[in-house]
């Protein structure tokens, strides 16, 4: 798993980021650029999270259960 998956390095290239509900073009909802808000239709995404699904985000970091052993 690699923390740059494609689509966030389209975005990067671009820099434009597309919502993965609509298709819209996401905006930074804040200063700090953490935050990416649909103009379309609102949904909203940490910057972290663009370009993953759930499933594949979660795999990025361990699970506190992981951590224990
Ligand atoms: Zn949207």
């Amino acid at each position: 798993m690699n923390f740059f998956n494609p689509q966030r390095i389209a975005a990067m290239l671009t820099g434009e980021y597309i919502c993965p509900e609509c298709g819209g073009r996401l905006i930074f909802e804040d200063e700090w650029e953490t935050v990416l808000v649909c103009q379309c239709c609102g949904n909203s995404i940490e910057l972290d999270r663009y370009g993953f699904t759930d499933d594949e985000y979660e795999s990025l970091y361990p699970t506190e259960d992981e951590l224990d052993n």
